[in-house]
């Protein structure tokens, strides 16, 4: 079984789905803290792990999400977002990534403080860093909080749109789901539709599968997650519209069970969505609050939910092609991934 020998870490891979606020390094968001005088509910970097880790694995999305109340204090100023960007970028590079896509709600930021514009100007200066550094390209998603007033998801779209062409390649709508339906903000994904940006909706993770078909019909190219389409009457009717519709479903099985928008990984769809064709890759969600990697979640896919390493690395390549960055990037990354899998003898065919 060549596949149980392979480290995970050195597998190629396309990041689609990851949140900034998700991805601190335990060390820098105690050194951040600190240094903000935000008061900390553990002194060591793992015990902070930890600690934060306890309260994500909740089996609730609300209480999950509540976990990046202390993430975000911790990215308060312009230099906090540099730092935290720039770090992203080294340890998804670190990961193998060789295409990445990271993402965040800025307006988060203002309740401590610092303003959209200055949020997005921070993040773009620490990921254009990370990719001078590493030689891997990177752009930014900026999400709305869906459980915001309308006027809020606007203002979030307004924001991404003044960003575009100088580093934001996307718009996306993350946090509670239930009661706050992706058609609530129809406008603010317009908005962010018609001048380029890439649409990508959390969708049917922890509401009905009916959600990824009304963010299909708002446009978006991508769903986060999208695990509940398997679910209920149509459901095939419903896999059969988005694998038609060519939509990419970005899966984050851990984060699905953190959440509670999925019983255990062992009954967890992603087999189900491959056997109905569709156009998936897995993906990490956040590394800090679920304490893994993509690497760690490719290995969660293959030896619990019982995906090939061709499988996954076939979702990888459709990832790199699903990418929001220039055509440039996506072709590059989906030919090293190609050779990657030559030189690793995995047939993708
Ligand atoms: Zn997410």
């Amino acid at each position: 079984m060549i596949e149980h020998q392979i480290n995970t870490s050195s597998l190629s891979k396309v990041v689609l789905h990851e949140h900034l606020d998700g991805n601190l390094r335990p060390q820098t968001l105690l050194e951040l803290c600190k240094a903000s005088g935000v008061d900390l509910p553990a002194d060591t970097p793992d015990a902070l792990q930890h600690w934060i880790h306890t309260q994500a694995n909740s089996g609730s999305l609300e209480r999950y999400v509540a976990a990046f109340g202390l993430t975000v204090a911790a990215m308060s100023t312009p230099e906090a977002c540099k730092r935290v960007a720039f770090e992203a970028v080294e340890d998804c590079a670190a990961d193998g990534a060789q295409l990445i896509e990271l993402r965040m709600a800025p307006l988060l930021l203002e309740s401590h403080g610092l303003g959209g514009d200055e949020a997005v100007a921070a993040i773009l200066a620490g990921l254009a860093r990370g990719s001078a550094a590493t030689g891997i390209p990177c752009g930014l998603i900026v999400c709305g909080m869906r459980s915001d007033a309308p006027l809020d998801v606007m203002r979030s779209a307004e924001l991404a749109v003044r960003f575009v062409g100088k580093g934001v390649i996307g718009y996306d709508l993350a946090g509670a789901e239930r009661g706050f339906p992706a058609t609530m903000h129809a406008k603010a994904v317009a908005l962010a539709r018609e001048a380029g940006l890439g649409i990508t909706l959390h969708a049917g993770e922890a509401d009905v599968g009916e959600r990824v078909m009304e963010a299909i019909e708002l446009g978006a190219t991508r769903i986060g997650h999208g695990v509940q389409i398997t679910q209920g009457l149509g459901a095939s009717e419903r896999m059969a519209r988005a694998r038609d519709a060519g939509v990419h479903f970005e899966v984050c099985p851990t984060s699905n069970v953190h959440t509670g928008a999925w019983k255990d990984l062992a009954t967890h769809p992603l087999m189900a969505m491959e056997k109905a064709g569709l156009n998936w890759s897995v993906q990490a969600d956040n590394r800090l609050i679920s304490v893994l990697t993509q690497g760690s979640e490719f290995r969660v896919a293959h030896e619990v939910c019982g995906l090939s390493l061709a499988q996954i690395m076939r979702g990888q390549i459709c990832a790199a092609r699903a990418s929001f960055l220039s055509s440039e990037a996506r072709l590059s990354a989906e030919k090293r991934l190609i050779a990657w899998c030559a030189e690793q003898l995995v047939a993708l065919t």
